[in-house]
């Protein structure tokens, strides 16, 4: 990549809520993006639109059943429609690309970021899951073939911001902050109410559907912890949550010194993915800014433990590392679908996704076979939970 030329960006996902954000951010680059391929699982009439206004080299469709029943005469004649997770992998790491978005949602979104590695790219990572799947191989991989994962999770791009102030040494701990979702203060007997519809209503974001129930139950933040734990290389210990309802303060670094380094910056994912798309350098861009003039609040606490559960068995999860990540990640998955579905309550998600990682055979250094033979186990065991409870 030279500076001054335009950088090749492919997008693993680019019909869901962070791909249609990163097509805002190279819309509006000036051509210093270029959008060369992107990839879609169900909702091809959208990915040929995206085709027809971006004119990628590639589009990848990676569920051939969708494939087979799309109608593709609307593709431009300059865009090659490949069909298939194979081919995801091989245009991931195509010399022709520069960036990688990876922003499929779920494990599916893993064989992406690591063909993405494999291949020395550049990984612009909202893709969470692939970290606490695979967090030990993919940094591996990161490191051998010398490729860069710059984050675009909200939180670890402020992280990611605020570590340059200081050395990775110097750092005492980073705070990670929470929303809260929808249900700060709920009761327990309110919490086992809870609707799909009412776990959909995020407060301050607006994300998919898996992430925003994820946020609900905390477990997104148990994620984000091991996140941190292996995109940072840092001890559970060193790494805390503070709800921040507001939103506008994403994460914050303690140095040793005692100075705490944060990013502010209204909730909007496009600046953390137009951050790692520029990176090095900051543009002014589409996110939206502060304002300045308005009077404004920011408030913080620490999770009540018993209110959330959730934080805690992220720490044990990270502290475990191993096999431990990719169960708590196949657990979770399942369990969320199964609320949606209705077999399943609110309030028995983080017991459910607790129970199934304390039953499972640990392994502390599992290599990738392994690591997909446990997120089928993982996703039987829940569904035998729903089956039984
Ligand atoms: P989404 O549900 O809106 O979009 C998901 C995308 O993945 C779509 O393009 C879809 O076609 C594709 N996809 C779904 N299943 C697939 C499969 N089996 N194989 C291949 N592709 C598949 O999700 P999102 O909210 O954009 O989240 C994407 C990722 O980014 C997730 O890992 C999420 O945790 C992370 N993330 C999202 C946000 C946010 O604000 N939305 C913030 C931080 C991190
Ligand atoms: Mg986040």
């Amino acid at each position: 990549m030279t500076e001054g030329q335009a950088k090749n960006v492919a997008i693993l996902g680019s019909t869901g809520s962070i791909g249609r954000s990163a097509l805002e951010v190279i819309r509006a680059s000036g051509g210093r993006l270029r959008l060369v391929a992107l990839s879609a699982h169900t909702r091809l009439t959208e990915a040929i639109g995206q085709c027809r206004e971006f004119q990628p080299r590639w589009l990848v469709a990676t569920s051939p059943m969708a494939a087979a029943a799309a109608d593709f005469s609307n593709l431009p004649a300059s865009t090659e429609c490949r069909v298939g997770v194979d081919e995801l992998e091989r245009m991931a790491g195509s010399p022709d690309i520069d960036i990688v978005v990876s922003a499929i949602v779920g494990i599916a979104g893993l064989r992406g970021t690591l063909a993405a590695l494999a291949a020395g790219k550049r990984v612009a990572l909202a893709n969470k899951e692939s970290l606490v799947v695979a967090g030990s191989l993919v940094m591996r991989s990161a490191r051998e073939k010398g490729g860069k994962i710059i984050p675009v999770d909200s939180e670890h791009s402020a992280l990611f911001q605020a570590m340059a102030a200081g050395r990775r040494d110097e750092v005492q701990r980073i705070i990670l902050t929470a929303s809260g979702g929808p249900f700060l203060r709920h009761t327990p007997e309110q919490l086992a109410g809870v609707t799909v519809d009412q776990a959909l209503a995020h407060p301050t974001w607006k994300m998919g559907p898996k992430i925003t129930i994820d946020s609900a139950t905390m477990l997104n933040k148990a994620l984000e912890i091991i996140e941190a734990r292996w995109l940072f290389d840092l001890p559970p210990e060193k790494i805390q949550v503070m709800i921040h309802p507001q939103s506008v303060v994403h994460s914050m670094v303690e140095f040793r010194d005692g100075a705490v380094i944060a990013q502010l910056s209204p909730p909007d994912m496009k600046l953390p993915i137009q951050y790692a798309l520029h990176f090095p350098e900051r543009v002014a861009g589409v996110a939206h800014k502060m304002d300045w003039t308005q009077r404004m609040r920011l408030d913080f606490e620490p999770p009540d433990p018993e209110q959330f559960p959730a934080v805690e068995l992220g720490l044990e999860v990270a502290r475990a590392g191993g096999t431990a990540g990719a169960v708590l990640n196949a657990a979770k998955e399942a369990a969320v679908d199964g609320f949606i579905s209705g077999n399943m309550a609110f309030h028995e998600i983080v017991p459910a996704c607790r129970a199934v990682v304390q039953h499972h055979t640990f392994d502390a250094a599992p290599d990738l076979d392994r690591l997909w033979e446990l997120d089928a186990w993982a996703r039987e065991e829940v569904n035998r939970w729903v089956c039984t409870s």
